[in-house]
């Protein structure tokens, strides 16, 4: 394959960061291209500083060119002065290892990991030259493949997009792969772009959009429906059973540049039963799936050594949930081969299952950053949206945070839940302001970051049925919080920008007609939505006006519970009589436990895999029930049954 460097580098002194566009890092591959290997362009639609951490892409990164029938590359959206510049010297998009041009490659596979970047997607279809619309690809057009939580929904990039990978991409890459591996060796006369799509079509978790067709009726969806024989009527997520046996990335990619989260990342489990009602990731991950603690120790062990790396966060959707987290954090601390320079950092830190004894442990090398999501700002809030934190909870893990050292804590909050009063908008401000107390009890100086997110409803969780509220009521919400939180010296209300919440929502639940605004958008120079310095709502609100639909109609219009949705004919695993009823005992006030501690609740995520859940902590959780006295029970389907000691719920579905 031919190189584009020569005219690559011509450009780079004249953009920013040309760090980004050079490849080089410890750990990138330069895979032999040739006759026999399925050629992958793995792209992040997003800068490589945001998408170069990205663990989905490195993990398919290593297992493709592990593959005697694969090779891997990858590829970031360029910032605009080098798309500028590329687009004026006539030089196409091109992978970072060996600079090969996009369109030489058999597939470009997105990572789709925010619903904002999806106007990037088009422009860098548009950058590699390879025709925007799937219809029009021909039989020597790369194949455009996306996966990732988005995929949950993928209509509204249906008219883009080949085919979409559902759920975890460990097995199934291999499979779609192999699938185009077989019809690459056909010569070109004797294969069609039809055949192999009907042959992905058999693949289970993999969705082909063209094999669909979508019908409307009074301006709304009526279904989504197969338009060949032999095509599911419904396409389901694939599910890794067993993480041990992926214990990827090994050779993590160490950047040349400043990148976010620039440390080595260990998955420690995938999933999540806390049942946050909001959270999209923490039910389309279902059951939850734990990796070895022994396994972890050794990929840290091993990963720091490769990266030289001397901090290392344990990733999931809540690490302080992980079986032995305490045990397990001060084994990497106290490893001789590292010891004293290696430090932890758990994200997504549920108050509930953090002590002093994780503090403390987690303090001894330095102090990282403490994040805390309480999400909502009241007790009724919490349990609306099932997050089940008492406010003695949070206090308790701030107190020790701030014992332990820490002067900084940041809080994580939604403002726009369903049921939403001012007064747990208001509470967001009482507890950031008593959270500021607690620790001035330890120190002079400390601050409290209240971070605030405009809630946006996503496909597969039981708010896929609500109208997210407008930007003048996020706006207006965001005023009342910052007016309640002035007084308080030590507390900072940050705030997410309400305009790009709607325009996330458009993304998130749009249907198939979705695609032509997302097409406007970006021909009207929407790209890079997702920076806050290049997202223009007035630009979506014109392409939806041309396109017949408005915001009112797709973000923020309550969906009954009859109402066809964009997504019912992709599953995530989850019974859709179960989201609605958690949503109907939402609006009820009436929460549910985490299954790993209770009989199982049916959501479906189970079903035919023959897993159990693995406890994560010997003691029963600390949520409302333990305490505060409440009773879980109280509108829930099931009596909560809290049970000590380690225990398995096996998963029957
Ligand atoms: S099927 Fe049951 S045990 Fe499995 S995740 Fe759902 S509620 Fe939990």
């Amino acid at each position: 394959m031919e190189t584009l460097w020569p005219q690559v580098e011509r450009l780079l002194l004249g953009v920013s960061k040309p760090a980004r566009y050079i490849g080089g890092e410890q750990g990138a591959q330069y895979p032999v291209h040739g006759p026999g290997k399925v050629a992958w362009l793995l792209l992040y639609p997003d800068t490589y500083e945001i998408g170069l951490p990205n663990q989905g892409l490195q993990i398919l990164y290593e297992i493709l060119n592990e593959r005697d029938d694969a090779v891997a590359e990858r590829a970031y959206a360029p910032w605009v002065d080098m798309e500028a510049a590329m687009r004026a010297a006539g030089v196409p998009l091109f992978s970072v290892e060996q600079h090969v041009a996009a369109r030489d490659f058999d597939v470009m596979a997105f990572n789709l990991s925010a619903e904002l970047v999806y106007t990037n997607v088009l422009n860098l279809l548009d950058l590699a030259d390879v025709p925007l619309h799937a219809a029009d690809r021909g039989t020597d057009d790369p194949w455009v493949i996306a996966g990732g939580h988005c995929a949950f929904n993928p209509e509204p990039l249906a008219d883009f997009v080949d085919v979409f990978a559902l759920g975890d991409g460990e097995e199934i890459v291999g499979e779609i792969n192999a699938a185009l591996r077989d019809w690459l060796a056909a010569p070109p006369p004797d294969r069609s772009r039809d055949d192999l799509r009907l042959t992905l079509a058999g693949i289970d978790g993999a969705y082909v959009p063209a094999l669909y067709t979508s019908t409307y009726g009074n301006g709304r969806l009526v279904a989504t429906a197969p338009n060949r024989p032999g095509v599911p009527a419904e396409v389901a997520k694939r599910t890794v059973n067993d993480l041990a046996d992926w214990p990827y990335p090994a050779r993590p990619l160490v950047p040349l540049t400043e990148v976010v989260h620039d440390r080595l990342n260990v998955e420690v489990f995938r999933g999540c039963t806390r049942g946050c009602r909001f959270c999209q990731a923490g039910m389309i991950t279902r059951p939850v799936r734990e990796r070895p603690a022994q396994q972890v120790k050794e990929m840290v062990s091993k990963g720091l050594a490769w990266s030289g790396h001397d901090e290392v966060t344990l990733t999931s959707l809540s690490t302080a949930d992980f079986s032995g987290i305490e045990d397990t954090v001060r084994d990497i601390i106290d490893d001789p081969v590292h010891r004293g320079r290696v430090s932890v950092s758990l994200p997504s830190l549920r108050v509930d299952a953090f002590t002093v004894g994780t503090a403390a442990q987690i303090q001894k090398v330095r102090r990282t950053g403490l994040t805390f999501a309480p999400e909502g700002g009241t007790w009724r809030m919490r349990q609306v949206i099932n997050k089940l934190i008492t406010e003695e909870d949070l206090y308790s893990a701030v107190d020790a945070a701030f014992s332990q050292g820490w002067r900084r804590v940041k809080l994580y909050f939604l403002i726009g839940l369903p049921t939403e009063r001012d007064e747990d908008v208001i509470g967001i401000a009482e507890l950031g302001k008593h959270c500021v107390e607690i620790g001035r009890r330890h120190s002079k100086s400390v601050t409290v970051v209240a971070s605030v997110g405009g809630f946006v409803p996503k496909p597969h969780t039981p708010f896929q049925w609500f109208g997210q509220d407008t930007v003048d009521e996020l706006q207006r919400k965001v005023n009342l919080l910052r007016e309640h939180a002035r007084s308080t010296r030590g507390l900072t209300i940050r705030w997410h920008e309400p305009a790009a919440s709607a325009a996330e929502g458009l993304a998130s639940r749009g249907d198939r007609r979705m695609g032509a605004v997302i097409e406007r958008v970006w021909r009207a120079g929407g790209t890079f939505q997702e920076w806050s310095e290049r997202f223009d709502l007035a630009l979506w609100e014109e392409a939806l006006a041309a396109e017949g639909l408005s915001l009112h109609e797709v973000a923020h219009r309550d969906r009954d519970g009859q109402e066809p949705l964009p997504w019912d004919h992709i599953s995530a695993g989850l019974h859709r009589d179960f989201l609605w009823t958690d949503w109907q005992d939402a609006l009820a006030e009436a929460v549910v436990e985490d299954c790993r501690w209770t009989p199982c609740y049916d959501c479906g995520a189970c079903t035919g895999l023959g897993l159990e859940h693995v406890v994560a902590s010997p003691i029963p959780p600390a949520g409302g029930s333990q305490g505060t006295g409440q009773d879980l029970s109280v509108g829930g389907r099931i009596p909560v049954r809290l049970v000590g000691g380690v225990r398995s719920v096996a998963g029957t579905g």
